[in-house]
């Protein structure tokens, strides 16, 4: 730390470049310093730093770590906790550019497997950012002394030992983390889709808020009785809740009373969820997919022959291709992409999908004549669909009574409360006199599964690599821009700067190879990143991997659909 001290003091007044000599290692009293990479300029990406903690200093006993759900949730925990004391400790942006500013990348209501700290038997680490003070392009040397050796000191004092933290809300946090994952691995066994704690808080804050509704304001969650059930979790215990059996489930109800609400917190049961989230208990399996109508997107040689055929023209749905999709061709090519990845269930809402997808009454069936409608809509596969790949839907679909002939449960939403109402449904479509006709094959199409072509995933723009995330939504790719607005189980854009160097990764392993299909290459990397850590997608080895979040394969998958200059083969069996 004196070592640093000196170079600042010397330093201070120079040019900026004279801050690249910092680049190194500090031994503090009870931690490590490591200075990973200096920024250029004070408006360039903020500087790398890490802290590490040995763990004979740190304390955290090994239970806290124990296995991955624990380890993930503790990390999680920490990096908050970090945060939290920059915001305590840190003056903030003071001089030029990002001068003085202090950086942790920080997840909000889910608990992610990231890569801004790391925890095991020999040390603590968090991988953090700073920009250095400067006015102009000045060193300003005695503000960055403040900043590394008092005020990173106090802010890892507070966060990186266990003897500082709250034990009891360390405890809380891991426990929950744990609890859901537990929960998650028992769906399958009691042949359940979906799980609802009673109690649970589902609506938000607002529209732009992911923040639980305030309890006052909310209609807290209640099973209807026959779908009750009560698992068994390590550390909660017995929970009780509102099981979504495997098949097809449909939510009806009126507008506004709560559909959409519970098919998103469905939607995002895939991820944990950080205690008083208000859907900590909502767990859904883990290969969910949301599916919804995205006109205007790229398709590739998708083929979705289940559910359109005899386009005008003669034009081919067994290879489909199209630069500027239909809400109905997209949002089949969204049901196959799934289906390639190994989706279990699917989720639909009536608000985002293409009507004329979902269904075709049996008046339209009067008019226009099957020959005269490519379409074979929804309801007409999703039966066929469940029963050769197991894959059940969750729909919401206030609109049309027609889903009850294929539903196996309905639930009516009432002032945000599910009944349950299969019987009644079922009575009421059996009785009527003029229903819809079938008008599906009694198969499901096979999945043809589809290889990349390496060299239409091209990062460069001229002779550099261009690769840059931006928030949520979108990857500059090369001369390409992905759209990612679409892809509604995105919650964290970290998430979208993992998938980016994800597919870079696969490109370096040669995995993208033209031989493997897109589903085999999302498993070798996402088998490596099981084995090595999330760290082993970055390219820097010699700077920390900076900010991931895990992201799943039907995510990464998402993206590389949607690289409009992507090119594939079938792979025919
Ligand atoms: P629908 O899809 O049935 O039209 P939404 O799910 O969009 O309805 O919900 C309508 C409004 O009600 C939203 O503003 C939502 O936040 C709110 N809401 C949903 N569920 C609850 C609840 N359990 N308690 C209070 N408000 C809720
Ligand atoms: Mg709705």
């Amino acid at each position: 730390m004196e070592k640093l001290k000196n170079i600042l003091s010397n330093i201070d007044r120079r040019g900026y470049k004279a801050y690249k000599q910092l680049q190194g290692s500090y031994n503090f009293r009870n931690f490590t310093l490591y200075i990973d990479h200096v920024q250029g300029d004070p408006f360039a990406s903020p500087s790398k730093l890490r802290i590490r903690v040995p763990q004979d200093k740190a304390g955290f006993s090994h239970d806290l770590f124990s296995n991955t759900s624990r380890k993930t949730a503790l990390q999680d925990y920490i990096t908050r906790a970090f945060n939290k004391s920059i915001k305590k400790e840190s003056k903030g942006c003071s001089g030029t550019g990002r001068s003085g500013i202090i950086e942790i990348d920080c997840g909000k209501q889910e608990i992610i497997q990231r890569t801004s700290c790391i925890i095991n038997n020999e040390y603590v680490e968090v991988r953090f950012y700073a920009g250095l003070p400067a006015i102009g392009r000045r060193i300003l040397g005695f503000q960055c002394q403040a900043m590394l050796t008092e005020e990173i000191p106090k802010i890892a004092e507070e966060s990186l030992f266990y003897k500082n933290l709250d034990k009891s809300k360390v405890k809380r946090f891991i426990e929950v983390c744990e609890d859901q994952d537990h929960l998650r691995n028992l769906l399958k066994e009691y042949k359940l889709v979906s799980f609802v704690k009673n109690g649970s808080i589902l609506p938000r804050r607002s529209g732009v808020s992911d923040m639980p509704l305030h309890v006052s304001k909310s209609v807290v969650f209640k099973s209807p009785p026959e779908l009750e059930v009560t698992l068994k979790a390590p550390n909660i215990g017995e929970v009780k809740g509102m099981g979504i059996p495997q098949g097809i489930t449909v939510i009806i109800g009126g507008g506004f009373h709560g559909k959409t609400t519970l098919l998103s917190a469905i939607e995002r049961g895939i991820y944990n969820h950080i205690p008083d989230d208000g859907r900590e208990y909502v767990v859904t399996i883990d290969s969910a997919v949301k599916i919804r109508a995205e006109e205007g997107r790229n398709i590739q040689k998708v083929d979705i022959s289940s559910f359109i055929s005899n386009l005008p023209f003669g034009k081919n749905t067994v290879d489909f291709s199209t630069s500027n999709a239909s809400g109905s061709t997209s949002q089949a090519a969204n049901i196959i992409e799934a289906l390639e990845c190994g989706a279990k269930l699917l989720l639909l809402d009536e608000d985002t999908s293409a009507t004329n997808f979902l269904i075709r009454d049996e008046i339209m069936q009067k008019i226009v004549p099957k020959n005269k409608e490519p379409i074979t809509p929804f309801i007409d596969q999703v039966r066929n669909m469940y029963g050769r790949y197991r894959t059940s839907t969750i729909l919401v679909m206030g609109g049309s009574g027609d889903y009850f002939e294929v539903a196996d449960t309905v639930l009516f939403m009432d002032c945000y409360l599910p009944c349950l109402v299969t019987d009644k449904a079922k009575k009421v479509i059996n009785s009527r006199r003029d229903r819809r006709k079938r008008e599906s094959p009694d198969n499901f199409g096979d999945i043809t599964e589809r290889i990349p072509i390496p060299s239409s995933i091209n990062p460069y723009k001229g002779r550099k690599k261009k690769i840059k995330s931006r928030g949520l939504d979108n990857i500059i790719f090369g001369v390409e821009s992905i759209d990612l607005s679409s892809v509604e189980q995105i919650v964290d854009p970290s998430q979208v700067n993992a998938i980016s160097d994800i597919i870079l990764y696969a490109l370096s392993k040669n995995y993208i190879n033209g031989k493997n299909t897109l589903h085999e290459i999302l498993g070798k990397t996402s088998g490596d990143i099981k084995e090595y850590g999330l760290d082993i997608i970055s390219s820097f080895k010699n700077q920390h991997p900076g900010s991931y979040a895990l992201p799943r394969i039907f995510e990464v998958a998402a993206a590389l659909n949607r690289l409009r200059s992507l090119k594939v083969i079938q792979k025919r069996n």
